[in-house]
């Protein structure tokens, strides 16, 4: 029995409606498995914007930082797309990650046998289910490096410098690698290390950290490879680990391979248990308040939240074991709706994955 208080930031568009549901099913893993979850609302992105003129109120900081955890819907819309760049909705989650020293960025794929038609790949390559975790470095690298324009020999040109520092490497290594001991105790090393010297220096210190996790296979491959290999032969991997730049691709082109953008959650963790949880899905506002969201990149998301922040696996699990059944049972919301299947709703979806848990 434990107490866990839980921000949640609903955020816009379709956030509030799959937030809603998430919040319903933990409520659900809260009466069966005895836990007490509180939840404390806090806004972000738009309208944040709307209410009190910016996108990360400080409250929301405040309220976020004597959380256990934060629950994000989604954060943007066509509304704000006119607002400067730097009030941006979604500057909101930049913040918040900085704010918050969320620095790992996980992200699964996961092929459910009832959804393997939706996979792009042959069926005969992702045959018998498809389980990755990418874990993304998310506060280093050439996104947050030193970066302007200058003038050159051939006249002006601008630059990205990539920077890493072995702490940074060695914080998200440990993290992948302990992470690894939890599923199939493989991890990948995904860099370009036949060319930049800061792939050289993940490697050096992959391998030290290894050390600590005799138990777990690391091994190397380089980012163009990888990008090959995940539509090649995706089953050989289990974890991979990679810069910021390199996971912000890798991780796109994994969820890609499982079919749907509204299946797949995230989660930012930093030192400790604390973490941030979001699906991978926006705002999408072409569907907003009508019913038609999939709730279940949410849902999952809250999934990740009690096996990493709270360390609760036997509710996980409940959470996943309750969203493969209403798969199986032929249930589906539009975005993956087909022949013979039957529609929902995304109320009438996160209620079916409540009365299964
Ligand atoms: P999007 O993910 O919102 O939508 C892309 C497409 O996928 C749309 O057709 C949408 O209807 C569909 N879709 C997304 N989630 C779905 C779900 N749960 N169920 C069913 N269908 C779903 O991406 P976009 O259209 O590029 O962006 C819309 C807004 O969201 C923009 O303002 C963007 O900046 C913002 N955005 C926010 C986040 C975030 O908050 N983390 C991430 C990406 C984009």
């Amino acid at each position: 029995m434990g107490k866990y208080k839980i921000a949640v930031i609903p955020g816009d568009g379709i956030g509030p409606e799959v937030t809603q549901e998430a919040v319903n099913v933990l409520k659900a893993i809260g009466e069966k498995f005895q836990h007490t979850f509180t939840f404390e609302y806090a806004l972000a992105g738009g309208c944040a914007i709307d209410a009190c003129g910016e996108c990360l109120p400080e409250e929301t900081l405040e309220i976020c930082k004597h959380s256990n955890s934060v629950m994000l819907g989604a954060v943007g819309g066509p509304k704000w797309d006119n607002v400067p760049n730097a009030q941006r909705p979604e500057k909101a989650l930049l913040g918040l990650r900085a704010e918050l020293g969320l620095f790992s960025n996980l992200r699964p794929a996961k092929i459910y046998d009832a959804l393997a038609e939706a996979c792009p790949l042959k069926a005969e390559i992702v045959k018998g289910g498809l389980d990755i975790l990418i874990v993304r470095e998310l506060t280093g690298g050439i996104y947050f490096g030193e970066r302007g324009y200058r003038q050159g020999k051939y006249g002006e040109e601008a630059y990205d410098v990539e920077t890493y520092s072995e702490v940074e490497i060695k914080r998200i290594l440990k993290n992948a690698l302990e992470i690894a001991m939890q599923r199939d105790k493989k991890v990948c090393c995904v860099d370009k290390a036949n060319v930049l010297e800061t792939s050289r220096l993940w490697r050096k210190v992959a391998q030290e950290v290894k050390n600590d996790y005799p138990e777990v296979e690391l091994t190397y491959m380089y980012v163009d490879n990888a990008a090959m290999q995940l539509v090649r032969n995706p089953k050989q991997f289990d974890v991979m680990v990679t810069s910021n730049m390199f996971g912000d691709i890798l991780s796109d082109e994994a969820s890609m391979i499982t079919g749907s953008i509204g299946l797949l959650p995230s989660a930012s963790l930093g030192e400790g248990t604390f973490g941030m949880y979001e699906p991978i899905h926006g705002s999408a506002p072409d569907i907003a308040r009508e019913n038609k969201a999939n709730p279940i990149a949410a849902i999952l998301s809250v999934a990740m939240m009690l096996k990493y922040s709270f360390h609760l696996t036997k509710e996980a699990d409940a959470i996943e074991a309750a969203v493969k059944t209403v798969l199986e049972k032929g249930l589906r919301t539009p975005d993956i709706f087909s022949q013979g299947t039957t529609l929902l709703g995304t109320k009438e979806m996160g209620e079916a994955i409540q009365n299964c848990i």
